[in-house]
């Protein structure tokens, strides 16, 4: 038998299902495959840091791989549809009895891999495919009618339950394998994408590092994480996004994890452990309807009156934003950080949405491919999540009247300003008391910042907003 493994967003050698059920047959040849995509990559906003972030994993996957003695082939084209022609070629020249792989939600992706699989199937090559980047399958969550939960709290409920009952399942890396190498021509070989590329600074690469920093934060930090994980000028949070996203680390990793340090976690659902747990479920929130709604991955609010929405979309308005230069500091510091070092806090990103889309009144879309094109753990379940609930247009979203007042977000998680005063240091002299609102102080002053003013007034913008979605839902 040869088996063929294609890697996606998956690049780890533990705990990882396709890898795992491709090599349990000792006697199987195993090949592994990767197909960079820029041209569809560009379609989806990839971020050029993140993309610089596979590839680096790329070559850290083909030296693990490579102990293992398996080769790994790399091949790059323009689109999806053009990998499926990919995966068919080398089925061909190697003779491939089986393909593995595990699965993407994204539609265009799911789409992509029904092709694959008939294709495959009539050529009697079989596909083995796995749920590999939830803790639980999409199939296997759902109500008594079988449709997907729309709400959070019964969906996490369930989870709750299925882990009291069910053990966690990690699968063992590969053994050594008894196999000759393939001889892979020059064309096969890793080389920088042809994607733009920036390098990060601040999230360290491979998949033993990601390992470290998941058990160092669930033996130090979880404890404390309902208490921190609010304010951005702590690192009360484990900022391990950007490794599951491109699958680094899986779920089962990150939970498994937490067991081990906290086995009694499902008990305290008041602890920092637990409510760590809850966010593992968000994400699997996310993941579990876009696998179920195809609208999700079409650009459409989930809730269909919100398309009625008349947005005021200014254009100065949204450049503003991008470059933190609204005049609401903690907006602003936000979105610099988010510029500057391709993540972004979860508090922040729930304010910098809430203030495109409710105050500036701008279409969620938008801000929603911005932060895609900026992010280094940008995914659309996750970030489309977001939006939509920032935007009261996703299911079990904020509701549509519940608009934050930026001033005010930032007094009660940024108290002193410590997070702002490291993004914005055209501010360093305005006095704590007034770091959320520099230009009252500068007024008093009588000095000019180097800052803007307000590029809007939240009340008045609150009510402009509540009429938009008031007409849009009266229609
Ligand atoms: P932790 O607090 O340590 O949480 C652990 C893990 O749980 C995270 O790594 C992440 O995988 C998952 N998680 C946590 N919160 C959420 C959530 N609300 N939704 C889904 N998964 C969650 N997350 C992304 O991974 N990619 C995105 O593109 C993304 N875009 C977002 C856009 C908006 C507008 C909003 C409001 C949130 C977005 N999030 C996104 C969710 C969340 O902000 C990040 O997952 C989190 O900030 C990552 O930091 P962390 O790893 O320290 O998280």
């Amino acid at each position: 038998a040869v088996h063929l493994i294609w890697f996606r967003n998956d690049l780890r050698i533990q705990d990882n299902l396709a890898l795992y059920h491709a090599c349990k047959d000792d006697s199987a040849q195993v090949i592994a495959i990767y197909i960079a995509t820029p041209k569809q990559w560009r379609q989806h906003n990839m971020s050029p840091r993140q993309c610089h972030f596979i590839y680096q994993h790329l070559q850290q996957l083909h030296i693990s791989l490579n102990k293992l003695n398996i080769s790994l082939i790399y091949q790059e084209v323009d689109y999806f549809k053009d990998a499926i022609s990919t995966i068919e070629l080398y089925c061909q020249k190697y003779q491939v009895t089986d393909i593995f792989f595990n699965q993407q939600y994204e539609w265009n992706e799911q789409q992509r891999d029904h092709k694959v699989i008939q294709l495959l199937h009539r050529k009697n090559i079989q596909c083995h495919f796995f749920d590999d980047a939830v803790l639980i399958s999409p199939n296997h969550i759902v109500t008594a009618n079988g449709s997907m939960y729309r709400v959070f709290t019964p969906f996490q409920r369930r989870y709750h339950q299925y882990f009291l009952q069910n053990a966690l399942k990690i699968v063992d890396q590969p053994n050594l394998r008894h196999q000759q190498q393939l001889p892979l021509q020059q064309s096969e070989l890793i080389r920088p994408f042809n994607y733009p590329l920036e390098a990060n600074h601040f999230f360290p690469v491979g998949e033993t590092q990601a390992l470290q920093l998941l058990d160092k934060f669930c033996r130090e930090d979880v404890e404390d994480y309902l208490n921190l994980r609010d304010l951005p000028a702590i690192n009360g949070t484990s900022q391990l996004s950007a490794y599951l996203t491109i699958g680094i680390l899986s779920p089962r990793q990150c939970l498994a994890k937490l067991q081990s340090e906290h086995p009694r976690f499902l008990d305290f659902s008041r602890s920092g452990a637990y409510g760590w747990f809850c966010q593992l479920v968000w994400r699997e929130f996310y993941y579990h309807l876009l696998a179920r709604y195809p609208k999700l991955s079409k650009n459409l609010p989930f809730i269909d009156w919100t398309k009625y929405i008349v947005w005021r979309n200014n254009q100065s308005d949204f450049i503003a934003w991008q470059n933190g230069l609204t005049g609401y500091p903690i907006v602003d510091a936000a979105m610099r950080q988010l510029k500057q070092t391709g993540w972004m806090h979860n508090r922040l990103r729930l304010i910098t949405a809430s203030f495109l889309v409710k105050d500036l009144l701008i279409d969620w879309r938008w801000g929603e491919t911005y932060f895609m094109s900026q992010l280094i753990d940008g995914n659309l379940a996750a970030n489309n999540g977001g939006w939509q609930w920032s935007a009261s247009t996703g299911t079990d979203a904020a509701p549509y009247f519940r608009i934050f007042n930026p001033t005010t977000q930032g007094q009660r998680f940024d108290p002193k300003g410590k997070f702002i005063r490291q993004y914005l240091p055209e501010l360093a002299q305005v006095p704590d008391k007034y770091i959320h609102q520099p230009h009252v102080w500068a007024k008093q002053q009588q000095i000019k910042l180097d800052y803007p003013t307000p590029i809007i007034t939240h009340s008045q913008a609150r009510l402009n907003t509540l009429n938009a979605y008031n007409d849009a839902k009266s229609r």
